[in-house]
């Protein structure tokens, strides 16, 4: 067990070594960044085709073409502040909807709809549609026209079905026309200085939810952090709960009981080995969750302080993303979930993201696996 562990380790090690040497010598965007790790560490090349349709950028930007606009853009894509390119301190404000795209534009939350419900957006038949093309401002309120190319039921669209059904209850329309504002520090307004205060404070830019946004992870994990809070990724137990039939609902990890959110990443014996080989890791006591949310909890209660906090918050929230990685290749595609492996992901995976996000230029790979955080 040791053995194979190192071994991954030393796997693992390779991978970043050669991923750093990508990151150096390319300008790569966090979605390009994001998918070159899926690509390296999975071979998803499928997976990453449909994500890398850049023209749904909400800047939209032709690479041929020289000029302001064209710089702005890069410049906007390119500033990386508090680990977020700049672009994303911009939120639509709607009004009558006409000219903030339902799915491209940032507006309901501070990230766009398209990324908290990818497999909607795929199914999109207009992809540039704006608000006002999906939500009509009627007398009796708001009524929600679709246009899907076609209909799917996957689990994961249900469940971002659910997410966007909620969230668009919060959803207001006006007479009004609609505007742009900068949702970085200051009074609203977009200017140089508010950028540079920015870039000398740190700054969550999450929206007001329980679960607690960690600056130097992909959106990717920490929007399924925030959905797992909820309850809403398709777990057996969540699948029954919303009269969906499953064969078998135990969980694929140990075969034990129901599979749940609190089950998976707390109960299971596969979850509670990964977070003992976690504590042993960054040199603190055991902790004992009992569920998701004390999780999410435990950096509060094991002595950190500071970046070091920060970074174990970020860690449990990448191990959760792993286990339920691990989960999936196993149920999917009968691939049995190995600790040492799903260790191995953490660990390099974390150390991709803490090495180039979080703002500690002198972590080297020996240091993230003894825990100095400095
Ligand atoms: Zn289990």
């Amino acid at each position: 067990m040791v053995m194979k562990e190192n071994v991954a380790e030393e796997e693992a090690k390779e991978e970043v070594d050669r991923l750093e040497v990508v990151m150096e010598t390319r300008s790569l965007t966090e979605e390009e960044e994001w998918i070159y790790a899926e690509c390296n560490l999975w071979c998803e090349v499928v997976e990453a085709c449909h994500i890398t349709n850049r023209s749904w950028d909400f800047l939209p930007v032709r690479n041929n073409l020289s000029g302001v606009w064209s710089s702005i853009v890069k410049v906007l894509n390119r500033t990386v502040v508090a680990g977020l390119p700049l672009r994303r301190f911009f939120k639509g404000k709607v009004g009558n909807g006409d000219n903030i795209s339902f799915w491209i534009d940032p507006w309901l939350l501070n990230i766009p709809l398209k990324d908290v419900c990818p497999n909607l957006f795929r199914v999109e038949s207009e992809k540039r549609c704006k608000v006002s093309d999906r939500l009509k401002l009627l007398d009796s309120g708001l009524d929600r026209v679709w246009n899907w190319k076609r209909m799917v039921m996957g689990v994961e669209t249900i469940s971002e079905w659910e997410i966007l059904s909620s969230l668009l209850d919060a959803a207001v329309l006006s007479r009004a026309k609609d505007s742009w504002s900068w949702i970085g520090i200051g009074n609203g307004v977009f200017s140089v200085k508010a950028v540079r205060n920015l870039m000398f404070d740190d700054f969550d830019i999450s929206n007001t939810t329980v679960f607690e946004w960690s600056n130097w992870l992909p959106n990717k994990c920490n929007i399924f952090g925030w959905r797992a809070e909820m309850g809403r990724i398709p777990t057996a137990s969540a699948l029954r709960y919303r009269n969906i039939q499953v064969a078998d609902a135990s969980c694929v990890l140990c075969g034990d009981v129901e599979e749940s959110v609190d089950h998976l990443f707390t109960g299971c014996i596969f979850s509670a080995r990964i977070w003992q080989l976690i504590s042993s890791w960054c040199k603190v006591q055991n902790f004992f969750a009992f569920s998701f949310k004390d999780l999410l909890d435990s950096r509060n209660f094991v002595g950190l302080s500071g970046k070091a906090k920060d970074i174990f918050y970020g860690i449990i929230i990448v191990g959760c993303w792993c286990i339920w990685r691990a989960r999936n290749l196993q149920k999917f595609q009968n691939k049995h979930a190995k600790v040492e492996e799903t260790i191995g992901e953490i660990k390099s995976l974390g150390f991709l993201w803490a090495k180039n996000r979080a703002k500690i230029p002198s972590l080297n790979w020996d240091l993230w696996c003894k825990f100095v955080i400095m």
